[in-house]
């Protein structure tokens, strides 16, 4: 007998999960579903321009762990001189996974259905192990599994304020239309979604001055030539610190002596889900606390150029980064409490903002139908971390799994392909194996 299989989100995590279950299970098979309609890109590879680069050298990102340099392939058929070492556009790599899920789809005509449609709720079928989703058009399908694969849900609101009508959204191309005639520019976050905004608004004309604000006030650091650095020797046992400070220690020692943190980095990255797993909850919100802004800026890192485009703009003062609060924002002022400043809050003035504060971790927030119907079902739950879907196992309820962003909560390291790749075979097997 078939087993059916519906993934809601066609980004890379479900599209991926698809590939793989149709891969390893001839006897299933496969509806993908997703809002925007197209079945691959997701968000992160569904952008306004070429100027969106990837952060990860083309020859890393390979949709499959066995294929590291798929990827890279793929592309040097349609651009012959391009490097592996580029960092080359979203854009491309959107149209990659586009590829793949298509082929599949025409190699596997009865086993992967594509559907364009908004889940609002999911339940469980009276009587069965099955489930039943609805779509907003009110059209249902039937699984006896159902992935979650809903992605990055990006953040609406400055800390109890919702920015919606005051900030813009970074992945939104109607954001920018306008830019060339504004002249200050107010950006929330510092992060890799912050440098995207400013070299987008660079590209489209902007001549006025940005003013970023972020907790650390500190960008990512670059990509460094791994070549030139030494190789990180990790002591043993580092995997089960104990204690975030003793990750941190470890983090640091190693760095100073590597001269970087970036091959530390790599050295810890296999096993940082299992690092994550072993610290106790009080350790994690001390992490959290303590370590996570040295975390996001050298563990997340930006092409070595776009960093030298941050730094002429800073140079030219035509742009000024500061580490602090957002109080209240209004259309065109923001009212910041600086950190370690103990005067009154300052006002900055802007004529255009950008909401880059990362994704929303705190499902209470999140305005999103399947997510507060699954809530209220206790289908699924928020983690304590407020990072996203707490869950044991991959499972959240028997036959209801979950890939991506969300499960930061129980893994830590979940965001990026070289994770979600490995994270998306899992998932499938674990799908064929409790339907045999
Ligand atoms: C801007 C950005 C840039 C990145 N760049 C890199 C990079 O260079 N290298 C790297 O390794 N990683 C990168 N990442 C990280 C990683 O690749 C992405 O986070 C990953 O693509 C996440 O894929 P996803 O499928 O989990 O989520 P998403 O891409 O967010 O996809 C989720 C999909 O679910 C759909 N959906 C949501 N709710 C519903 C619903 N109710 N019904 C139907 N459909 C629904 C959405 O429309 C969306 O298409 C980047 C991430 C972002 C956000």
């Amino acid at each position: 007998m078939t087993h059916s299989v519906a993934i809601i989100g066609a980004g890379f995590s479900g599209s991926l999960t698809a590939l793989n279950l149709l891969t390893s299970s001839p006897r299933t098979s496969v509806t993908l579903i997703d809002s925007r309609g197209t079945f691959g890109p997701g968000l992160a590879y569904t952008v306004p321009s070429d100027r969106f680069k990837l952060n990860v050298r083309a020859k890393a990102m390979g949709a499959f762990p066995n294929d590291p340099e798929g990827f890279f392939r793929w592309l040097k058929e349609r651009e012959p001189f391009v490097s592996p070492d580029a960092f080359v556009s979203r854009r491309w790599y959107g149209i990659y996974l586009q590829e793949l899920v298509r082929e599949k789809a025409s190699s596997h005509p009865d086993a992967l259905r594509l559907v364009h449609g908004e889940a609002t709720t999911l339940e469980r079928i009276p009587g069965r192990t099955a489930f039943r989703i609805t779509l907003a058009d009110s059209s249902v399908i039937d699984a006896d599994t159902v992935v979650l694969a809903i992605g990055n849900l990006m953040r609406r609101s400055v800390g109890a304020q919702s920015a919606l009508g005051v900030l813009r959204a970074p992945y939104d191309p109607v954001s920018y239309q306008d830019v060339a005639q504004r002249e200050s520019i107010l950006i929330l976050g510092s992060s890799l979604t912050a440098v995207d905004v400013i070299l987008e608004c660079e590209g489209r004309g902007f001549l006025g001055h940005y003013s970023v604000i972020s907790r650390n006030g500190r960008f990512p650091l670059p990509h460094e030539d791994a070549a030139g650095l030494p190789q990180a020797s990790l002591p043993p046992g580092w995997e089960n610190p104990g204690t975030a400070l003793n990750l941190l220690r470890t983090l640091r020692t190693e760095s100073r002596r590597c001269g970087s943190s970036q091959p530390v980095f790599d050295a810890m990255r296999p096993r940082i889900q299992q690092m994550w797993q072993g610290l106790s909850l009080d350790q994690k919100r001390a992490f959290l606390r303590h370590a996570r802004p040295f975390w996001e800026i050298h563990r997340h890192r930006i092409p070595a150029e776009h960093l030298s485009s941050i730094e002429k703009l800073r140079a030219a003062k035509r742009l000024a980064i500061m580490a602090g609060r957002i109080e209240r924002v209004s259309p065109n002022e923001a009212l910041v409490s600086r950190r370690k400043s103990p005067g009154p809050p300052e006002r900055i003035p802007f004529d255009l903002g950008f909401l880059c504060a990362g994704p929303e971790g705190d499902l209470a927030r999140i305005d999103h139908p399947l997510l507060k119907n699954l809530l209220s079902q206790q289908l699924v739950q928020p983690g304590p971390l407020g990072l996203g879907i707490g869950a044991a196992a991959r499972a959240t309820v028997p036959g209801l799994y979950v890939i991506g962003p969300l499960q930061r909560e129980t893994l830590w390291e979940i965001t990026a392909v070289r994770e979600l790749r490995d994270e998306a075979q899992r998932v499938a097997h674990s799908i064929v194996s409790a339907s045999t």
